[in-house]
């Protein structure tokens, strides 16, 4: 979310007349794009923001602005403008009202959710694109600043995704990846329902989710490639899901589905809504529709009053499911949610640790079993980086894949290769361009 609103966020400065600069020190605008989902990010960027004193002594018409997910009312930050992330747009009076003499580019401009959906960003990587889909939350799990801090969940409407996404491929876009907290709720939440704005796409059978991917799936003629989406929710997870993906040419066999846990009970204590039965039952139908899928997740450990075996039972769950990876982050209290005021971070950093090396072996040995399944096959890559030694790019199941041979006096980004794979490590593969 925060790399997709950056680039929306580069888009409006561009066209307020703003250029890059290579240092913090020879800015006169400094944005602050933050992110709260952990304690320790946020400290950063108090500490960076500190850093702009001595920058504001030698350019006192310096300005600094905080946006993301760290502006919540109420709070103050020592910055010239706080701007929530969807009000980016409105940043452009902010600073007129501050700097008139800077006289800025008009271009519309306006401070709303609509505003910001509509902003066309400008992209990092030509091939590749962002679109987010809905921004907020309502499941509101214990331990996640989400939902206070992005607030409720929202949708943008159906017809504004597929003309975004239309406007991408005509511009040679061959990979769009659709975002939101959970993008699986889509067109679902309560406000969707008061509005009845997706009445139309959810017929007892689809959901408007599903609607939306197979809708965005026809752009496959006009030379869309691949249809990436992050992250969904196991609770919304639902069969149509599975069977437009299954069928879908441009989706990928390759899903991102967060577990956070394999103990019932402390699923409970995170509020989060399904059992490890539910979820390991969601993952034996994706595996019957889509045989070859990768499949990843998220875990903590050591979440409040995490017993013995509650860890165990995710251990046992990580190994049924046998994941191709996961991000494992040790539970560390997020001021202002439920469990930092309402529930005790009883599990000591030492036992955190200790579960979180014995979670990571476990992650290592299966990553190298699931890359293993690679070994002599040829799959499809979409170069993303290129450099002197090799290409690097990701397969349709997400793997990071390098190559060695390749002609060195061609631009290779946005190419999709046919490549054999010789070589296979725990986090990557290696392999050879056939055609
Ligand atoms: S689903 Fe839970 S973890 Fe994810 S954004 Fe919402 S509240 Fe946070």
């Amino acid at each position: 979310m925060n790399y997709s609103d950056s680039e929306r966020l580069t888009t409006l400065l561009d066209a307020w007349g703003f250029s890059p600069v290579k240092t913090m020190q020879s800015a006169d605008l400094i944005v602050f794009n933050s992110c709260s989902v952990k304690q320790k990010a946020e400290d950063k960027v108090y500490g960076q923001i500190a850093n702009t004193r001595a920058i504001r002594k030698k350019n006192p018409k310096l300005i600094t602005v905080l946006i993301g997910c760290m502006v919540q009312k109420g709070r103050r930050f020592k910055v010239d403008i706080a701007c929530k992330t969807e009000e980016m747009g409105g940043l452009y009076d902010r600073i007129t009202e501050l700097r008139p003499e800077w006289k800025l580019k008009d271009f519309n401009a306006k401070g709303s959710l609509e505003n910001y959906f509509e902003i066309n960003p400008k992209l990092t990587t030509p091939s590749q694109a962002f679109v987010p889909i809905m921004t907020g939350c309502d499941k509101f799990c214990t331990y996640c600043i989400v939902p206070y801090s992005r607030g409720r969940e929202k949708s943008r409407t159906f017809d504004s995704v597929i003309d975004e996404c239309k406007k991408l491929v005509e511009n040679g876009v061959k990979e769009i990846t659709l975002i939101g907290q959970t993008v699986d709720s889509y067109g679902l939440s309560l406000s969707d329902k008061k509005s009845g704005k997706f009445k139309k796409y959810t017929d007892g059978i689809s959901t408007p989710f599903s609607k939306l991917l197979r809708e965005i799936d026809k752009l496959h003629a006009k030379g869309l490639n691949r249809l990436r989406f992050t992250s969904p929710h196991p609770k919304d997870f639902s069969d149509d899901l599975i069977e437009a993906i299954a069928e879908l040419k441009t989706t990928c066999p390759y899903i991102h589905l967060p577990v956070q846990s394999g103990s019932n009970s402390c699923l409970r204590r995170m509020n989060r809504p399904y059992t490890r039965e539910k979820y390991i039952s969601i993952i034996n139908h994706i595996r019957a529709a889509i045989p070859d899928c990768a499949i990843t997740t998220d875990l903590i450990v050591g979440f409040c009053g995490e017993t013995e075996e509650e860890f165990e039972d995710t251990c046992k769950m990580y190994k049924e499911v046998g994941f191709d990876m996961a991000y494992l982050s040790r539970y560390s209290p997020r001021k202002g949610t439920f469990a930092a005021e309402k529930m005790k971070d009883n599990v000591p950093a030492a036992v955190k640790a200790k579960r979180w090396h014995k979670l990571n072996l476990i992650l290592k040995k299966y990553a190298l079993k699931a890359n293993k399944r690679f070994a002599g096959l040829e799959v499809e890559v979409l170069i993303e980086k290129q450099n002197e030694k090799e290409l690097i790019g990701r397969s349709r199941e997400y793997k990071e894949v390098h190559i060695k041979k390749f002609k060195k006096n061609k631009n290779w980004i946005g190419e999709v290769l046919n490549v054999k794979i010789k070589k296979v490590r725990e986090w990557e593969l290696e392999g050879e361009i056939t055609k």
